[in-house]
């Protein structure tokens, strides 16, 4: 029976989503995402919005996974991960408890409370948990976005819930497109359908109500429903279930896609692994100011969790007037400005950041 597993693995992926936002790592959300600095915290390591090439590195890792994962195992997202599929099935699960009368009220109220919660958590991505608890119905932003939600999360479940399967999700539609003929699916066995006992046990538990029986339909999700419900009759045969899992998951495409994702994986790792601990921007401000001297508007990111202690600095015959050393809090950046006071002619400056061991160059104009 695949329901045991497939419950086991629904309760972690429902644990594991909310309790990632509690889970701190350098003192931060093991992934959030702040708004207010459009910072990305993933495990430890921070992902500022001006470094696209990591995030094109994290969205070309994901594609490259989603086409592994889908040219593989079909559709086993939809079946076993997918939130919605595990809220509905969750919350079917505990209703049936109440009895076949109340099973229908029982599972609405479920859903009022799961979405809340789902709701909750979807916030705590973005703003950390103990500050989303302490503003929730204090804030006006806060307390609105997450009545919104639950509302929008609520009808979603309650009122489309598996048509959503069907008619709308983006990546059912690419998951068609995806698959070849060794993709992991659930096919009914045709050449034993004189041996079926057309008892329609597996259209009655199939949740987006198809008939498996009339052959592949792009609406399954592969929840393996119908063949949990045909093996307690087809076992007492002496037969294995009719609907079943056919493909080919050991094949070339296998190692050579999984390959291309993990190296994927990997490089993006390196990326942020080697890093230097501190980045720094500058521009010249076009502001007007006596003859040799300029002013220049300057950034520097802290990438790590320590606390960093920064010098600017000035290889040229140059002075610096205003602040250069600077303490930078972890996964923090500062902006400030600097006047720049030449004693000789010069076209280029270059300003530099030194931290521990590190030392980073910038080069800029000079009038
Ligand atoms: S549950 Fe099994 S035996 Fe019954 S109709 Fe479906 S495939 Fe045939
Ligand atoms: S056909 Fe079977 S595997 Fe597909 S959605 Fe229906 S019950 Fe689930």
């Amino acid at each position: 029976m695949w329901k045991p597993y497939r419950r086991a693995i629904e309760i972690l992926q429902a644990v594991i989503l909310s309790c990632l936002p509690f889970l701190a790592i350098n003192g931060q959300s093991a992934l959030r995402f702040d708004i207010p600095t459009l910072k990305l915290y993933v495990f430890g390591s921070v992902i500022w919005i001006r470094e696209l090439y990591l995030i094109l590195g994290v969205v070309l890792f994901f594609l490259l996974f989603i086409a592994f994962v889908t040219v593989i195992f079909g559709r086993i997202w939809c079946g076993w991960f997918c939130p919605q599929t595990v809220l509905l099935d969750l919350s079917q699960s505990i209703a049936k408890l109440s009895g076949r009368k109340n099973q229908k009220t029982m599972q609405a109220l479920l859903l009022i409370l799961l979405s809340g919660l789902v709701s909750i958590t979807m916030i705590w991505y973005f703003v950390p948990p103990a500050e989303t608890l302490k503003s929730l119905f204090v804030s006006t932003t806060i307390t609105s976005f997450f009545l919104v939600l639950w509302s929008a999360v609520f009808l979603e479940l309650a009122f489309l819930g598996r048509r959503f399967c069907i008619s709308i999700c983006p990546y059912a539609m690419l998951q068609n497109a995806l698959f070849d003929n060794d993709t992991l699916v659930i096919e009914y066995d045709v050449s034993r359908d004189a041996t079926c006992m057309k008892c329609d046990e597996c259209v009655r538990v199939c949740p987006v109500g198809i008939d498996i029986k009339k052959g592949l339909n792009s609406a399954c999700i592969a929840c393996t429903e119908c063949i949990d419900a045909c093996r307690v009759l087809s076992e007492k045969r002496g037969m294995p279930p009719f609907p079943n899992y056919k493909g080919r998951i050991v094949r070339p495409k296998t190692f050579w896609l999984g390959g291309t994702t993990a190296a994927a994986g990997i490089a993006l790792i390196l990326l942020l692994w080697c890093r230097p601990t501190a980045d720094f921007l500058v521009t010249r401000d076009n502001a007007s100011l006596p003859s040799g001297l300029n002013r220049y508007s300057y950034t520097i990111y802290n990438n790590v969790s320590k606390t960093l202690a920064v010098e600017l600095s000035s290889p040229d015959n140059v002075t610096l007037i205003g602040e250069h050393s600077f303490l930078l809090p972890p996964f923090s950046d500062l902006h400030g400005r600097i006047l720049v006071k030449s004693k000789s002619k010069l076209d280029r400056l270059h300003l530099r950041i030194s931290s521990g061991g590190i030392s980073i160059n910038r080069e800029t104009g000079f009038l």
